[in-house]
């Protein structure tokens, strides 16, 4: 079965779902993810202007240490993805060049920033991190054939980021 296929199956049947992550290659990601897991409750992100449903999101499992002068020290191991029902049933992640632009090219991207830059990857800059995530998805969506529909989806989410 193709990976197209597994995703179809994957939309169609819930039970088939964390067995459809764990065939998905993670490419350049790799390095920076843990696990790929499956939600079956479905996750909402707030915004100022309202909440909206999440399709996936990075979880960066950080580790503290406390160095001999008392300052404290913060690096990040590999993240876990969470992935919700949402991104098996919209879409904006229909097709498996889609679902794979969302899974590497964001969430592999937020992994990348929490395993690079630590102490960076912070509510705090919640906004920027965010809006970095779907620029590269953007730069990179060509090289996966996607068309102009799905990027100016990903434009109106950097537009909702950017009014938070
Ligand atoms: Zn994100």
């Amino acid at each position: 079965m193709s990976l197209e296929e597994q995703l179809e199956r994957a939309r169609n049947d819930e039970s088939y779902r964390q067995i459809f992550v764990n065939q998905v290659p993670l490419e350049w990601a790799s390095k920076y993810i843990h696990n790929v897991i499956y939600e079956p409750k479905q996750e909402y992100t707030n915004l100022a202007i309202g909440e909206m449903q999440s399709y996936m999101s990075c979880e960066a499992r950080p580790l503290f240490k406390i160095t001999s002068n008392l300052f404290f020290y913060c690096s990040f191991r590999k993240s876990n993805i969470h992935i919700y029902p949402l991104s098996f049933t919209d879409p904006l992640t229909s097709t498996i060049n889609r679902f794979l632009s969302c899974l590497i090219d964001h969430e592999g991207f937020h992994a990348k920033q929490a395993y690079s830059n630590p102490l960076n990857f912070k509510d705090d800059n919640r906004k920027q991190t965010e809006i970095d995530a779907y620029l590269n998805q953007i730069r990179t969506s060509y090289m996966r054939g996607l068309d102009d529909n799905f990027r100016a989806e990903l434009i109106r989410k950097i537009g909702r980021w950017m009014n938070s």
